[in-house]
């Protein structure tokens, strides 16, 4: 089979009447934060640039405001006058230059403003923001309105060859669609026919005013996944009336930022949307409708985006994430080299997390996401010799990166595979995705011609005989000692003898600390041996409650969770809520997932004492309160300390050493770190 042959769907072009689009692939707008000030314009020509090399169909940029009251932040990107358009030109040119397409992306933000301007339909402060929203005057629409219009005609004038209208996630355009957040008795509210005039007027208006070749997509709520949402007859009857006011392709928008179903995160199942927009598809097609529709969320690879097509449920996907993770997706499925696309894991950790956490978005399996004028991996003059030692993902990205710049690269690991703890992550139901971080660093071995050396537990004396020009010390963590009295006893395992060795766990654990790990932990014991609700679409929206929505509003239902496989008691010392610092988008999502499976959380506890029968604990500063906590097993999840155990006689024996990831600092270590790190060094080398 040609290489071609093997995505035929993804990557056919979609004819648009005025301009054809070379494959399927849109880039879903993700807010990265270069947006929001004028010094970022050349950073983002850069990055957008690297993926209209890489072959993608078309691309949206993060969202732009189009006035202060649309704004996400105080000084968020706004394109508002013909100055702010000519900074864009540096963008446009860029993309155009390596042949791609660009659409900008007009997100106003009504209620979800975090800023004391914000406007809405009615003054209903949302929960995701401290701002009440002022209440619109019919004027105060129709301002808005024209808000968008001037920012849709200015994209036109910047060069961009679009514009997406974001009319989903519970946005500006969304708030007037439901009665959750429209209380207005005017003709902007009450019957359905007044709330969705907002969007339809938009549309129709700004086909008027930008002529007819220029695309605009309009981004449809299907799901909102909150109470009261839009019912399906009223999703289907805004898909066609904005169709007919001329939008040029629909895409798909799923759940309200406040909605309690998660959407994207790595425990979602990949493609877990796509049939609300088949359902969507067929509506419009049973009706003689054929706009483009774009399906979207959690589709990561060049197999799920064919399958998901060929299944009819869309024209074209959405990949937003996957395209930080890799510039080159498109490119790499055309040539027949899907095994070398840099997976996204979906983890949100260093783009999500980073956009809420106002910080520079990039990528945690790619640290050159954003970063492309910044990190720039250069060929080396000298072709040096290096050891790496630790094949975790900070010796991984270091060792290849080496290679690459055309260093001799030794990687040594004492285990039998590649990975490090990234080997347990991929154990814990929810994490499969993990996989394909190893999967990619096997091949980048292969291609940059690293020579591995597996079952190969490397010691100072080998190193120094090495003669290397450095040596690359990633060995990573060891478990922290919690020196409990008690420990030794066989009831007690670490998170390292149940995730790798597979030792046998009883039916009532207690956890000790509630970390990354220990949540990992408590959810691989909750769940069935060998069991995931990720790879199983039907559980996974009985377990978070998601229905058709074509038999409830929003398509929200109570949740249906499996019954846990185990009792687990999850603990920590430091008083207050447990799982404070997860993840900032994702960390909701593990509590809820252990609340689901009623496991117990408990703060502020002393550890005194583990017996046959269980764990002694007392309460508070003042050790009150004893109680024995009835268990089987204890598992110890108290953190871990760096390994480096190489270092003094290296150092000692004048080797040039360079520690990264957990063996540099395992405070706070995640593979984020460890990937930045390794990658970073080894430019610099
Ligand atoms: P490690 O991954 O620990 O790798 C060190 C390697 O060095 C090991 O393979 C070891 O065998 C080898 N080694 C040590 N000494 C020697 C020697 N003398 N000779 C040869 N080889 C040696 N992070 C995230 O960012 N997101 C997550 O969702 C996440 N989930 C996790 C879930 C679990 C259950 C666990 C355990 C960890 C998770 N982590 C997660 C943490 C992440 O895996 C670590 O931060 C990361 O692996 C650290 O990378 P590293 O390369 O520094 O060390
Ligand atoms: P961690 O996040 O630092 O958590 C360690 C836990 O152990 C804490 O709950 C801590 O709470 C407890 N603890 C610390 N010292 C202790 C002691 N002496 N005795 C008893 N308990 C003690 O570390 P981790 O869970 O081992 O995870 C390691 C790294 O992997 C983390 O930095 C994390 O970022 C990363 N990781 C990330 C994810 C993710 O989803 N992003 C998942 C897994 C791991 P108290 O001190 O309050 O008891
Ligand atoms: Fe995907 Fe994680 Fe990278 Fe975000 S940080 S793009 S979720 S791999």
């Amino acid at each position: 089979m040609s290489p071609a042959t093997a995505y035929p769907h993804l990557l056919a072009p979609l004819d648009l009447g005025f301009t054809t689009l070379p494959n399927r692939v849109l880039m879903g707008s993700m807010h990265t934060g270069l947006e929001d000030g004028r010094k970022h314009f050349p950073a983002m020509a850069a990055y957008f640039a690297e993926r209209a090399r890489g072959g993608v169909g078309l691309m949206v940029t993060g969202g732009f405001a189009p006035n202060i009251a649309g704004w996400t932040k105080p000084l968020a990107g706004t394109l508002a006058t013909s100055a702010a358009a000519r900074r864009h030109r540096v963008v446009t040119d860029a993309v155009h230059a390596e042949g791609g397409r660009i659409a900008l992306q007009i997100l106003h933000t009504g209620r979800y403003g975090y800023h004391p301007f914000c406007v809405a339909p009615s003054r209903i402060k949302s929960p995701i923001s401290p701002f009440a929203p002022y209440e619109l005057s019919a004027r105060g629409i129709e301002r808005q309105i024209r808000a968008f219009l001037r920012c849709a005609t200015l994209a036109r004038e910047a060069g961009y060859d679009g514009v997406e209208v974001m009319g989903s996630e519970g946005y500006f355009i969304n708030q007037f669609l439901v009665t959750h957040t429209n209380h207005r008795t005017d003709a902007w509210g009450g019957a359905y026919e007044n709330r969705m005039r907002l969007p339809v007027e938009i549309v129709s208006r700004m086909r008027e005013a930008v002529g007819r070749d220029f695309i605009i997509i309009y981004r449809l709520s299907m799901l909102d996944l909150i109470p009261d949402g839009s019912s399906w007859d009223e999703v289907v009857q805004l898909a066609k009336a904005v169709t007919q006011a001329g939008a040029t392709i629909l895409n798909t928008g799923i759940g309200w930022h406040e909605a309690r179903v998660p959407t994207i995160a790595t425990s979602v199942p990949r493609g877990a949307f796509t049939w609300v927009t088949k359902k969507m598809r067929t509506a419009l097609r049973a009706q003689g409708i054929t706009i483009p529709l774009v399906t979207s969320n959690r589709i990561n690879t060049p197999e799920v985006g064919e399958q998901v097509l060929a299944d009819g449920c869309a024209d074209m996907v959405s990949l937003a994430r996957p395209l930080l993770a890799d510039p080159e997706f498109v490119l790499k499925a055309r040539q027949g080299r899907a095994q070398d696309i840099n997976t996204c894991i979906a983890c949100n950790q260093a783009c999500l997390d980073h956009a809420f956490k106002n910080e520079l978005a990039t990528c945690l399996v790619n640290p050159r996401a954003v970063r492309e004028t910044e990190l720039v991996i250069r060929s080396s003059a000298q072709r040096k010799r290096f050891a790496v030692v630790g094949a975790g993902p900070a010796g991984l990205s270091a060792a290849t990166t080496l290679a690459e710049r055309g260093h001799e690269v030794h990687l040594f690991d004492g285990s039998e595979r590649i990975g490090g703890q990234f080997n347990l992550a991929k154990r814990i139901p929810g994490k499969e995705e993990f996989h394909e971080t190893l999967r990619y660093f096997g091949r980048r071995i292969e291609l940059t011609g690293v020579r591995l050396h597996l079952n190969t537990r490397v010691g100072s004396d080998a190193l120094i005989a090495g003669k290397y020009d450095g040596v690359l010390l990633a060995t990573g963590v060891v478990p922290r000692d919690p020196k409990i009295p008690g420990q030794e006893a066989a009831n007690v395992l670490s998170y390292i003898d149940v995730l790798l060795h597979g030792k046998p766990v009883g039916e009532r654990v207690v956890v000790i600390g509630a970390g990354g790990i220990g949540f990992d932990i408590a959810e691989f014991l909750v769940t069935p041996p060998g069991h995931s609700p990720t790879m199983n679409l039907h559980e996974w929206l009985a377990e978070w409650g998601v229905a058709d929505p074509e038999t409830v509003r929003g398509g929200v239902v109570r949740p249906q969770p499996a019954p846990p496989a185990r009792k687990v008691t999850l603990l920590q010392r430091k008083p207050g809520k447990l799982g404070k610092n997860l993840g900032k988008t994702t960390g909701w999502i593990h509590r809820a997932a252990l609340q689901m499976k009623q496991v117990e959380m408990i703060g502020g506890v002393n550890y005194e004492r583990i017996t046959p029968g269980g764990l002694l604990v007392t309460y508070g500063e003042q050790r009150r309160d004893g109680q024995l906590i009835e268990c089987d097993t204890v598992v110890l999840c108290a953190g871990q300390v760096p390994l480096r155990e190489l270092q003094a006689p290296l150092v000692a024996a004048g080797v040039a050493v360079h520690l990264i990831g957990g063996a540099d600092e395992a405070a706070e270590l995640d593979a984020k770190r460890a990937i930045d790190q390794g990658t970073r060094l080894a430019a610099s080398l």
